[in-house]
């Protein structure tokens, strides 16, 4: 139909497949390759062997619920009542796509900061509504905004702004003085902000992730999505959540009944688990992370890229020029060829792909004998 035309399968699905039939190393799709903390995993066994196999309630199991309130109080200084503004969902993707189509009219602008993840033009274009990028670009090593286009971009049809920090692809965290001025405009403008934390625990560099619902006349109007898959290294288990003021939470609840109903009982329980007694296990894999993050970015340095060094996010940004390159998706296309790895080209994630058309992604969240080996084979582009 029309409004999905433009969708075809998503570059991580066809980077992959690649990566799979040409015996590639995969640095394209960011799924880590060790698993989450071994007490949460029993969690999910006895869970299923103990009958937790039928239905769970529509918002989730209230074990889970309760987790999540606490966790967003205890991290975040956030009071969220887990019976009526805590939703369990199917991954972040789920709450995010839910968001959209339980927020938007037709023709209602939605904000998106570009490149962004591929999922939410699908989401936008399935709500009939249209999306307005602002992208950002590199300043002084990492990328931002411009605060004038992204006031720019804010017109009468706009009802909400999706904010992804940490960022993927970039690895940008937003500072709070960049926060302030998404707030600024989210007050002025009377816009719904729809944040994707997945990434909020995996900030390096003592970097800190700002929940936008923290600045103030945010929470009312933030819709705050989260998951297990990144913080929990679970990706396949697909539980995330959304918290927000009732009658949003309330709105999405409704979109999201008629999607999935519910999400699976026993990654529930398990989760729940987890964000109340692994958080020690989440603060030794960011340090882990932050150790691959460098080793990765070392690698691509000595191979002749230009790298970006992220502060969050499972993801290095590189600028493919100085290696003699111009088009991202060329050379992606090529890289099992040249040096048998798979990387992601970032210009699928502009609305002109000729904006990032320079740029690979690669991702860190790997062994380190799988990033050394990536990098062995990338020498062969210097
Ligand atoms: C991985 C990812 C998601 C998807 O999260 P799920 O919980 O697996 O649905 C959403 N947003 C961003 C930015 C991601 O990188």
């Amino acid at each position: 139909m029309t409004r999905m035309r433009e969708f075809g399968t998503t570059v991580f699905a066809e980077m992959t497949r690649l990566a799979v039939e040409t015996g590639s190393i995969n640095l394209g799709q960011g799924f880590p390759d060790t698993d989450g903390p071994e007490r949460m995993l029993e969690r999910a066994v006895e869970a299923v062997r103990g009958g937790w196999n039928q239905y769970p309630p529509g918002p989730g199991l209230p074990e889970l619920r309760r987790a999540v309130a606490e966790h967003r109080a205890r991290w975040y200084g956030l009071e969220y009542d887990p019976e009526t503004e805590v939703l369990v969902t199917v991954g972040a993707t789920e709450a995010i796509t839910a968001a959209i189509l339980a927020l938007c009219e037709p023709g209602d602008e939605v904000i998106v900061f570009e490149p962004y993840y591929d999922s939410y033009a699908a989401a936008i274009a399935l709500a009939g509504a249209v999306r307005r990028p602002v992208t950002l670009r590199p300043d002084a090593g990492r990328f931002t905004f411009d605060p004038d286009e992204l006031a720019a971009a804010a017109g009468p049809r706009t009802r909400a702004i999706l904010v992804n920090s940490p960022h993927n692809p970039t690895g940008t965290v937003f500072t709070r003085e960049e926060l302030e001025t998404i707030a600024r405009i989210c007050r002025d403008r009377d816009l719904i902000a729809i944040t994707d934390e997945v990434y909020e625990h995996l900030t390096f560099d003592g970097v800190e992730h700002v929940p936008l619902a923290t600045l103030p006349g945010m929470r009312e109007r933030t819709v705050m999505i989260s998951s297990a898959g990144k913080t929990f290294s679970v990706t396949g288990w697909k539980t995330g959540w959304v918290c927000a003021p009732a009658p949003l939470v309330g709105a999405v609840q409704t979109v999201k009944q008629f999607l999935t109903f519910t999400a699976s009982a026993p990654w529930q329980l398990a989760v729940a688990y987890a964000l109340r007694e692994e958080m020690d296990w989440v603060a030794a894999q960011r340090a882990a992370l932050e150790a691959k993050r460098d080793r990765l970015m070392a690698g691509l340095k000595s191979v002749g890229f230009e790298v970006f060094t992220p502060a969050g996010t499972y993801f290095i940004q590189t600028d493919i020029r100085p290696l003699g390159f111009a088009d991202g998706h060329e050379l992606a296309l090529r890289l099992p060829e040249l040096a048998g790895v798979v990387a992601i080209p970032t210009q699928v994630f502009y609305d002109d792909p000729s904006r990032g058309r320079h740029y690979l992604r690669f991702a860190f969240c790997k062994k380190d004998e799988v990033i050394d080996e990536a990098v062995r084979r990338l020498q062969r582009l210097a």
